[in-house]
C-alpha cells in the first residue's frame, strides 16, 4: 500500500511518522508534522507554500530543487487535502 501524508507527500512507512487524533490513536492519513490531535497543525497553508516547504527537506535527501518541485507539483493535488 502506497500510504503517503495526504497533506505533504511524506511516506509514512513508519508508525512514528503517523499524526494522532483526538483521543491519542495514530492517524494513518497524515504524518506528525501535519496532523496532530485531531487538528491540521497548518490549516491555513496553500499547496504552493507546501510544495516550497517540503523541497528543504528533498533536497537534504539529494534531489535537486527542480527534482523536488517535479515530484511535489505531480503529487500533491492527487492527495486528499488539496484534491
Ligand atoms: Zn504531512
Amino acid at each position: 500500500m502506497d500510504n503517503l501524508c495526504q497533506s505533504c507527500s511524506m511516506p509514512l512507512n513508519d508508525e512514528k511518522f503517523f499524526g494522532t487524533n483526538t483521543d491519542g490513536s495514530k492517524n494513518k492519513e497524515y504524518c506528525h508534522y501535519c496532523y496532530k490531535d485531531g487538528e491540521l497543525l497548518n490549516p491555513n497553508m496553500t499547496m504552493e507554500q507546501m510544495i516550497e516547504v517540503c523541497i528543504t527537506p528533498m533536497k537534504q535527501h539529494g534531489m535537486s530543487e527542480e527534482q523536488a518541485r517535479g515530484i511535489l507539483e505531480a503529487t500533491l493535488p492527487t492527495l486528499k487535502r488539496w484534491k
